[in-house]
């Protein structure tokens, strides 16, 4: 059977928050839009084309009260932003953050569409995000000094599956297994992924597992699926320093190199796990309580399973605290951002001393870092391809499911690394032919594939 996370336990310990950047000025969807800007420039776009690239096709905004077990109903609202449905259905997660905002869901779509066409799979980029609306929080909670915002963090099961239901519902119009079809994201997770394929399936009155991937694997998930997102990091990193060292820009190989990663949930722990096994030193993880160092190497397993036991890094005693923010500036081999989006700015990039930098989340770096850690000479795995191996398995597990035919871990992981290998060097060659950045090669990758069906279908007339 399927192994579930225990959302209530793991957020129950994540309720101590410690801030990683000053994340306020950050605004992701001109981040996302001055990135397609720049890399559109290598491009001969027809304008239509690249007009219709720059805003998304649709965007569903969702209201809905949502019943606490205290018996009280919370405002909560929510968007689903489908970007482009060139190239295939609409695909990407939903996340539940309390500072989730329409911009950011349409910036995530946008990025979904890049990251799905550079791994070559036929979808479109979508995301879904829901909050608390404060604004519309009944007057007794504003009046409570004491009052906690609890989604999600402090939320039951039960709590969390009136919101997944509720929200599936409102977007039950635009969602399907030919239309779009979500997945797990920041604080979703394949027991979420289960209750919206049982909601949708009992809408439409048959079982559609193809509804959404990121599904437990009793219900028609992937084998491989949970651990996807950290092994394609961790397979386009091993390729980065093949690379580097081929190059002779780095003159140790995987058992010389260390690693600090920011974010230790679905993505972050998975490539500790793999790094760790392969002989990296990780010296230090963090997550939302805190970061954590040890200059020799830190007990991933052990960390790991103080993590599944509803505890925090914080908990693991055989290491040293350090400021959060300082983990993204050690002397490491590889840096992994594995946990919100822009972390890594103008005002801190110069310090970042990393010889790689493997994007597992999305956004970390804005693009005035990106310069600057261009001019440093760091090597960066950008987002759209570090962090695209959950997608891609995705991609295989509603394969596998349109098919009802499932396949083994064995080929599952073979097909993720033959995708990642292919990208990681289409996006190398792409670098050499434009002589740009790596993350200017991927979206001049991503770009032109989906500028081709956009042609191909007659958009540009
Ligand atoms: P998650 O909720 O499982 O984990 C997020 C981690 O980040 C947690 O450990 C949390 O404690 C930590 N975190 C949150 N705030 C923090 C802070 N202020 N300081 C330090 N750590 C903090 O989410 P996830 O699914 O692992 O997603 C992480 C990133 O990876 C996101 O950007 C997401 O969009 C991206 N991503 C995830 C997937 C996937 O399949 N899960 C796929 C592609 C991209």
């Amino acid at each position: 059977m399927f192994k579930l996370k225990s959302i209530v336990i793991k957020i129950a310990s994540e309720k101590n928050k410690t801030t990683i950047a000053d994340r306020s000025n950050f605004d992701f969807f001109k981040a996302s839009l001055d990135l397609y800007k720049n890399a559109a420039r290598y491009l001969n776009i027809p304008d239509r084309i690249y007009l219709s690239l720059q805003r998304p096709e649709r965007v569903l905004k969702v209201r809905m009260p949502v019943k606490m077990d205290s018996g009280d109903y919370l405002p909560f609202q929510g968007w689903r932003s489908q970007h482009c449905s060139w190239r295939g259905p609409l695909k990407g997660g939903i996340r539940f953050h309390p500072d989730t905002t329409r911009n950011e869901v349409i910036a995530l779509s946008m990025l979904m569409t890049w990251k799905c066409a550079l791994v070559d799979i036929p979808y479109g980029g979508a995301k879904g995000g829901v909050n608390l609306d404060l604004e519309a929080l009944p007057e007794k909670y504003r009046q409570d000094k004491n009052w906690k915002n609890p989604f999600p963090y402090l939320m039951s099961k039960r709590e969390l599956k009136n919101l997944t239901d509720n929200f599936t519902e409102k977007i039950f119009p635009i969602i399907g297994p030919k239309i779009d079809i979500p997945a797990p994201d920041v604080n979703t997770n394949s027991e979420i992924m289960g209750w919206i394929m049982n909601k949708y399936s009992s809408m439409v009155g048959y079982t559609e597992p193809s509804v959404v991937t990121g599904k437990p694997l009793g219900l028609g998930g992937s084998a491989g699926r949970d651990k996807a997102t950290g092994q394609g990091c961790f397979i386009t990193t091993k390729e980065a320093m093949k690379y580097l060292s081929k190059n002779r820009e780095l003159k140790y190989g995987l058992d010389k190199a260390t690693c600090a990663i920011q974010g230790f949930g679905n993505a972050g722990s998975v490539v500790a796990e793999l790094l760790d096994k392969a002989g990296f030193k990780i010296v230090a993880v963090s997550d939302r309580s805190g970061a954590i160092y040890n200059a020799r190497g830190l007990d991933i397993p052990k960390i790991a399973d103080i993590k599944s036991k509803g505890l925090s890094v914080s908990d693991f005693k055989e290491a040293e605290k350090i400021n959060p923010e300082e983990l993204l500036f050690l002397p490491v081999t590889v840096l992994v951002p594995a946990a919100l989006e822009g972390v890594i700015t103008q005002n801190n990039a110069h310090k970042v001393q990393a010889k790689i930098l493997a994007e597992a989340a999305n956004g970390p770096t804005t693009p005035e870092a990106n310069k600057i850690l261009e001019e440093k000479g760091i090597f960066v795995i950008p987002d759209i391809l570090a962090n695209a191996g959950g997608v891609v398995v995705s991609y295989f597990e509603w394969v596998q499911g349109l098919e009802q035919f499932y396949w083994g871990l064995d080929q599952v992981e073979k097909e993720l690394e033959t995708k990642m290998r292919k990208a990681f060097n289409e996006v190398i060659a792409t670098a050499s032919k434009y002589n740009v950045s790596n993350r200017t090669a991927a979206f001049i990758t991503a770009i032109n594939r989906v500028m081709e069906a956009g042609v191909a279908r007659g958009k540009a007339l």
